[in-house]
């Protein structure tokens, strides 16, 4: 089978394949050591993602700690709302771990080098699909020799959001552009993190703070589009007094600021989710506002599934049993999480004053109800609709 992309899902594919006993391939796009997706966001793994990567041998290699994210707190500007949410009030330890997206990268290459039958392509671009028959895809991919054709019984499109695998298939997206852009950092606050993992909203959007494992905080700052390129160019002390406006106190005075990145906050959904002999996984698949730092656990979860409904049918990966099995243990996964953070994404983003005192009355009513914020907190650590095994603790 061939997996085009090694971003974040499908690397984590192609390790979870490896027992499988089949031949799998891998072509990404990307020239240099690690795809530039591996870049300084910082990524908040969910505990069945934390299970999941301990037991495909990939978290044990990362070289950079992984605190523990121990606490919630949500609240919004001007409103009275607000909630904290303690895992030990779940019987957990944490809520999840918090990873530096570069740091994953190196331990998810460390975890591929040692996967002999692996074969990678890189760099190599998937250019179409050319006409296969009813047992396989025949698929042209472009290196630095030239161009080559490839046959697969089952062609996985892990190749992100602008997948080429999506168009190729003719599989149409549906998308949403928030009118946001989110600024990236690494942030030095008077406050150590301690454990906590802070979201505010604001006007025109989040502002969120993650601990890392280096003393700084990892910087999600939600600004309307149209005030993006003026956001770009404050001075790092004029970009701290705006941060300190939007979060408050809470962590403390902000002190230092690191390089900024920026990303439009985006949504999407592919009204398929597989075609004859191949499937989408990922950001192909689904792609997610970050607010509610679903994006990848919810994409791990895509990848795993497929592996298992693979393993439940050896002799064919492409079989219609797979693409069937698949489609349908990730229905409910798909929906649930991406109304969670769409949802997240509006209503906190809303500058309507209407929506104002519904807004304050959903944290307060979390806030009130233990029902609601069990549900909030098992989809928040990953454990929604039909789980894969490996997302589960270690009995
Ligand atoms: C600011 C920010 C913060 C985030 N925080 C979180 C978080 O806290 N938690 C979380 O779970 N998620 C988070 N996410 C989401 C997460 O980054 C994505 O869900 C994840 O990157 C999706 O992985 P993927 O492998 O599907 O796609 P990608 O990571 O985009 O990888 C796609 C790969 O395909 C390759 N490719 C593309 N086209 C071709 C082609 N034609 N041929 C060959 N290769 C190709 C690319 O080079 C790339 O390596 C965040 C996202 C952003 C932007």
């Amino acid at each position: 089978m061939l997996i085009v992309g090694g971003g974040l899902v499908g690397a984590s594919l192609a390790i979870a394949l490896h027992d499988s006993g089949l031949d799998v391939a891998q072509v990404e796009a990307a020239a240099g050591a690690l795809p530039p997706v591996f870049d300084q966001r910082n990524l908040s793994f969910a505990d069945a993602t934390v299970n999941a990567l301990t037991a495909l041998g990939v978290l044990g290699k990362l070289h950079a700690p992984a605190p523990p994210i121990r606490r919630i707190h949500v609240s919004r500007q001007g409103d009275f709302g607000r909630v904290v949410l303690e895992a030990r009030d779940y019987g957990r330890d944490a809520f999840g771990q918090v990873v530096v997206a570069r740091d994953f990268g190196q331990a998810l290459e460390a975890r591929l080098a040692e996967l002999p039958r692996l074969m990678r392509y890189r760099p190599a671009r998937f250019l179409g699909i050319e006409d296969g028959d009813a047992h396989g895809r025949r698929v042209r991919i472009v290196d630095d020799t030239g161009e080559h054709a490839l046959s697969a019984r089952l062609l996985v499109g892990a190749d992100g959001s602008g997948s080429a695998v999506r168009d190729a298939l003719g599989i149409d997206a549906r998308r949403h552009d928030y009118g946001q852009v989110l600024f990236v950092a690494r942030l030095r606050a008077a406050r150590a993190p301690d454990g906590s993992a802070w979201e505010r909203f604001g006007a025109h959007g989040p502002t969120a703070l993650l601990p890392r494992g280096d003393g700084h905080f990892g910087l999600v700052h939600g600004v309307d589009a149209a005030d993006a390129d003026a956001v770009a160019a404050l001075d790092d002390d004029g970009f701290l007094e705006r941060l300190q406006q939007a979060f408050g106190w809470r962590a403390g005075r902000f002190i230092a600021v690191g390089p900024r990145s920026r990303y439009p906050a985006i949504a999407l959904r592919a009204t398929a989710l597989t075609a004859a002999r191949a499937v989408l996984v990922g950001n192909a698949a689904q792609t997610l506002h970050p607010i509610g730092a679903q994006g990848f656990n919810l994409g791990l979860r895509d990848a795993l599934t497929l592996a298992e409904a693979i393993d439940a049918h050896r002799d064919d990966p492409g079989s219609a049993g797979v693409l069937a099995e698949y489609a349908r243990r990730r229905a409910e996964d798909h929906a649930r999480t991406f109304a969670f953070s769409d949802g997240l994404a509006r209503i906190t983003s809303d500058p309507s004053s209407a929506l104002g005192p519904l807004r304050s009355l959903g944290l307060f009513a979390i806030d009130r109800a233990p029902w609601l914020q069990a549900m909030l907190v098992g989809g928040a650590m990953g454990y929604r609709g039909d789980v894969p095994r490996l997302c589960r603790a270690p009995a």
